[in-house]
């Protein structure tokens, strides 16, 4: 499952949330200190496995 990164406004804390895509589409995040939506999300590079074809 992807993690997102948001990076509140208001109190400038940092906070991951694990979520779908459809999820992420649907839910809007809150800061977990202050209750805040307003929000900006920071991208984390996805991090990718190589999948190794047998
Ligand atoms: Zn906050």
């Amino acid at each position: 499952m992807p993690t997102y990164e948001f990076l509140c406004l208001k109190c400038q804390r940092e906070f991951t949330v694990i979520m779908t895509i459809r999820e992420r589409g649907e839910k809007r995040p809150a800061c977990p200190d202050c209750g805040s939506t307003e929000l900006e999300s920071q991208f984390t590079s996805v991090v990718t496995k190589t999948s190794r074809k047998s």
